[in-house]
């Protein structure tokens, strides 16, 4: 069985990995003339670190990690605690984007990978997927992976008309600072006023990674820092203490990542008989509940536990589908709640529901015990 896996980003690159050990020959086509990773820290839920110890190679992503609790504060300091859900349905553990991705390109091999080779287009046969690339060359293959980002043109090919759509007023700025010249003694995760939410987080190699968004924002005006620092002053009240705007003053302007948040309308189907989507060509969702790429891990561990040597590709994705379109649609509608929540309180409970939903109803890997005998959280839940 052979496979050819559309993107090398997380999605596409943990897709490799999990097909390849599965025992399928995989060739990944990334579109960029290097694996790189646009971003910053990206934080990891337990799903993902279950993935990655699936697929050997959790220790190594532990090691390059730092754990952190998704705690959230308000703009006056205080603690938005949430006593209905236990202090594992906050950790998650942060990396730098471009050390996971170099970890998982050396994990998958890099003789796998094939640079500066976009997807051009496919046709479906009977027995097999023929894929056309930019350099003019062409695979065959038993099942195509489209794993290629929120404007995937896989899914341009197998759900036309449905490009990614801007989340009107949704912007994020981050930036990971190496030394950020104070000593940080804790993370800090902030809930203010005006749609704003941010706050830094320290990393494993004694950087910080800061991170503002806005849901609702006025256009923007002013250069990446000042956007920033204007959020900023909606997360932390008074004159003192204000570290992230802190740490934004100090960040050279070319370290600023902008971000409109873009958003995969909910799609009808992720395969036909011999295409997938996997990762944010499938769900690009808004990066408010901080698991768009855990979600999208979760995803390739499917695939490789579903797509066998000798098994059959159509059966494999339509259970492939059948499992994750109701997820995704679960995620939509917790995911909704907590961007519609009225008040930043309401908004950490509804967040925290979220998590302890995510990650009690994942499906365990093969002989892997499920991950919790009980699915609800202790004391009542404002998703339920
Ligand atoms: C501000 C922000 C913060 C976030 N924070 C978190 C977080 O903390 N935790 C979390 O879980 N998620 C987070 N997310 C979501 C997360 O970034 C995405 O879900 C994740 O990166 C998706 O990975 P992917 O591999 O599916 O897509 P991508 O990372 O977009 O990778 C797609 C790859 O495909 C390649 N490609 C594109 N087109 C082609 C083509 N035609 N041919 C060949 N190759 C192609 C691209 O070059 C790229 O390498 C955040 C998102 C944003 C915007």
């Amino acid at each position: 069985m052979r496979a050819v896996v559309i993107g090398g980003g997380i999605v596409g690159l943990t897709s490799g990995l999990a097909l390849r050990r599965a025992g399928i020959d995989v060739v990944i086509c990334e579109r960029a003339p290097e694996i790189r990773a646009a971003g910053a820290g990206l934080g990891l839920w337990a799903n993902a670190l279950a993935v990655f110890d699936e697929l050997g190679v959790g220790d190594a992503v532990r090691a390059i990690g730092k754990p952190g609790e998704m705690y959230f504060h308000d703009a006056a300091g205080r603690l938005l605690d949430t006593p209905e859900f236990g202090p594992e349905d906050h950790e998650f553990l942060l990396v730098h984007r471009a050390k996971l991705n170099d970890l998982l390109a050396d994990a998958v091999g890099r003789h796998t990978i094939r640079l500066a080779t976009g997807f051009a287009a496919y046709e479906e046969h009977p027995d097999r997927v023929t894929v056309r690339l930019t350099d003019g060359s062409v695979e065959n293959a038993d099942v195509l992976v489209g794993a290629d980002g929120a404007y995937s043109a896989v899914r341009g090919q197998l759900v036309p008309g449905t490009p990614a759509e801007e989340h009107p007023g949704h912007h994020a700025w981050r930036a990971v600072l190496p030394d950020p010249g104070i000593t940080l003694t804790e993370d800090r995760l902030i809930l203010g006023t005006h749609g704003c939410r941010g706050g830094y987080v320290r990393t494993q190699d004694g950087g910080v990674y800061w991170l503002v968004n806005q849901f609702r924002s006025p256009p923007l005006t002013g250069t990446r820092k000042q956007q920033a620092l204007e959020r900023a002053a909606f997360l932390e009240e008074g004159e003192h203490g204000r570290v992230l705007s802190a740490l934004i003053a100090a960040t050279p302007e070319e370290r600023i990542l902008h971000n409109q948040i873009m958003l995969v309308p909910p799609l009808p189907h992720w395969v036909s008989a011999r295409v997938a989507l996997a990762g944010d060509a499938a769900h690009a969702m808004s990066p408010h509940i901080t698991a768009g790429a855990t979600l999208g891990i979760e995803d390739a561990a499917l695939l490789g536990r579903l797509l066998t040597p000798a098994g059959d590709v159509p059966a494999a994705l339509a259970a492939y589908e059948a499992d994750r379109i109701p997820r995704y649609a679960r995620v939509a509608e917790l995911s909704a709640a907590v961007e519609h929540a009225p008040t930043p309180r309401e908004f950490a409970r509804h967040y925290a529901a979220f998590s302890h939903w995510m990650l009690t109803s994942r499906t365990a890997a093969p002989g892997e015990e499920k991950p919790t005998a009980d699915p609800q959280p202790r004391r009542g839940s404002p998703a339920r």
